[in-house]
């Protein structure tokens, strides 16, 4: 029997980001992220981190080679139709990843991580440079919090809404297309800051008071990858990229709300 199979076209992201072995953060949440949006997900490893619930005992950096090595590998074979990055370690990685980034043909969403919710560095003294000089310039969105905008733009942030507008501006003239500045708490709730490249516009969600937010940006920033994915490439990005945005942060919020306590710590 002449019977053609097509197969559908797959919703592939690719995360380049650092282990969490506790399953909270890092390159495991962007994989649960991918996985629970139905999309099949692909990581390159930065870094290790020794940790639990607890804290992290320990940060080892891969070499920018291996880091590029495995970088090379998938996507010879499984291109993806978006890629996010996490933890990235050293500016020695930032520079050779961003390089292959250049010529990646698909979106790319950067959360600028630099510190671990336990304080521990997840980057070294180089990577704010390389950073803003040759990552930010090749970032569909961006979605640091305060502390990485204000590492980023090398200035602190008011607690007013006119310098959180100003300083999302900022950050997109250092580059990115689109910038989710993740402002906190703001009147007692939870603001955001969107720019699409037009317009800044601010999403307030509830504050639910929890200390179980491990990872929490990285889930946010690996959903919004996996919406992007999902959508219509045929789509304007800046309308897809806000409609991912809007989709991550109620998404994160409900998991927030509802987050188990899973070890001692938090
Ligand atoms: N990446 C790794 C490997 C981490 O260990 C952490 C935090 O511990 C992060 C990223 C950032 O996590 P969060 O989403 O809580 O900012």
């Amino acid at each position: 029997m002449d019977r053609k199979v097509s197969i559908a076209p797959h919703a592939i992201a690719l995360t380049i980001a650092g282990s969490d072995p506790s399953g909270g953060a890092g390159l495991q949440a962007d994989l649960k992220a991918f996985q629970q949006n139905g999309v099949y997900g692909m990581s390159v490893v930065t870094l290790i981190t020794v940790q639990n619930t607890l804290g992290v005992g320990r940060v080892e950096m891969l070499s920018a080679d291996l880091v590029c090595e495995q970088y090379d590998a998938v996507m010879s074979d499984i291109p993806p139709r978006v890629i996010k990055t996490g933890a990235l370690g050293t500016g020695a990685i930032i520079a050779e990843v961003a390089a292959r980034l250049k010529t990646c043909g698909c979106p790319i969403v950067v959360d600028p991580v630099m510190v671990s919710k336990h304080g521990a560095p997840l980057v070294d003294d180089a990577a704010v440079m390389a950073y803003r000089e040759v990552m930010l310039p090749l970032s569909t969105l961006i979605t640091p919090n305060r502390f990485e905008a204000e590492r980023l733009l090398d200035r602190k942030i008011g607690s007013d809404l006119d310098d959180l507008l100003e300083a999302t501006q900022q950050l997109q003239e250092l580059g990115p297309e689109m910038v989710l500045l993740k402002a906190g708490e703001f009147d007692g709730s939870q603001l955001h800051l969107f720019y699409s490249g037009e317009t800044i516009v601010t999403l307030t969600l509830e504050r639910h008071r929890t200390d179980c937010t491990q990872g929490a940006g990285c889930s946010l920033a690996a959903t919004i990858a996996a919406r992007i994915a999902l959508s219509s490439p045929e789509e304007d990005l800046a309308k897809r990229t806000r409609a991912a945005v809007d989709f991550g942060i109620a998404a994160v919020n409900h998991a927030i709300r509802f987050a188990p306590k899973y070890g001692n710590g938090c």
